[in-house]
């Protein structure tokens, strides 16, 4: 059985590797925060104690980290990781990041002889935990061959998407849609209750109708219309509105860079930049509600 390295043991990551433990796999983990490696260590991973560590004997590494500064810190410059590969070492990255550091990261792995994948990932924290993710994957098709059964242990969906940096396109379409509903969701909830409806009434009739989407079916933003949902918790967990608005603004940049025209993702990010400027970045994204609410 292949020996994985995993680092980033976040929100995401934690649940991840964990399904790749459950299939069987031998797991070296890192985290910058012990508690994560603790936790992981119980349940049979084999604790490291930095990510070069972590990666010494490994066929596969795998990350899971904030943004493209963590993932280009990570991997480049002199003590970059790649250095410590062995040819031949798949690296999965499976962080939202820029397309471009993507392919900066690509290339560097490539000049190694390492076989490299972007591969962020949409389904959020419930996906992570029951190993439904959808995969949207940039690279080589022979490289998505052999990391298919790596893959299949903690998803459900997996996409090539295309060549070098096409995972974290889809990537930041997908979320730019995701950001989008959200709001709107957000918006219609704090309406329709300040016109008298329960909010349970509500988002059900929505979910039912045309005006369903994937925030009223899984991630609804009103407290205690699902119980399980973030907004139930006090909006801890899942999907911090500042990784939300990172990935808002990768998408303003891809825009950018073709010359399209995403008026709604602007207003989007516009928006979520507010909710950062009151505090509530590391909150879930759904913390969106409060903006329409007293
Ligand atoms: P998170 O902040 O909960 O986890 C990131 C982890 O990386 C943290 O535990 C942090 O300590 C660790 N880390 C940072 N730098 C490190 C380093 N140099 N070495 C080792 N560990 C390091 O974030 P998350 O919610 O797990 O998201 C991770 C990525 O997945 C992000 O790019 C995010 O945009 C993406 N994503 C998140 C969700 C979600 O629902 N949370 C869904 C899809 C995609």
């Amino acid at each position: 059985m292949k020996t994985i390295a995993f680092i980033g043991l976040g929100h995401m990551g934690l649940p991840m590797a964990r399904n790749l433990l459950k299939a069987g796999f031998k797991l070296k983990v890192f985290d910058l925060v012990q508690a994560a490696i603790d936790e992981l260590a119980q349940e049979g991973a084999q604790a490291a104690s930095s990510a070069s560590d972590a990666v010494q004997g490994a066929d596969v590494v795998i990350s899971m980290l904030p943004a493209s500064r963590h993932v280009e810190g990570l991997y480049l410059g002199d003590d970059g990781l790649l250095k410590a590969l062995k040819p031949g070492t798949l690296v999965l990255e499976c962080s939202t990041i820029a397309p471009e550091s993507a392919r900066k990261v690509h290339k560097a792995a490539t000049e190694r002889g390492l076989e490299m994948l972007d591969a962020p990932v949409s389904g959020g924290t419930a996906g992570a935990a029951a190993g439904t993710l959808t995969f949207m994957i940039g690279g080589q098709a022979s490289t998505l061959e052999k990391a298919r059964p790596v893959f299949a242990a903690m998803g459900s969906h997996i996409f090539h998407a295309g060549p070098e940096g096409a995972g974290q396109v889809a990537k930041v379409c997908n979320n730019q849609v995701l950001a989008v509903q959200m709001i709107a969701t957000a918006e219609a909830m704090a309406l329709g209750v300040a016109n008298g409806l329960e909010p349970a009434v509500l988002a059900e009739i929505m979910r039912q109708s045309s005006g369903g989407n994937w925030t009223l079916e899984k991630y609804n933003p009103w407290p205690g219309v699902m119980e399980n949902a973030p907004a139930s918790k006090g909006y801890s967990g899942g999907f911090m509105a500042e990784l939300m608005a990172k990935d808002l603004g990768l998408a303003q940049e891809a825009a950018q860079h073709s010359g399209s025209s995403t008026p709604m993702g602007a207003l989007a990010l516009q928006l979520y930049r507010l909710l950062l400027k009151q505090g509530k970045g590391q909150q879930d994204f759904s913390v969106v509600q409060q903006l329409f609410v007293e």
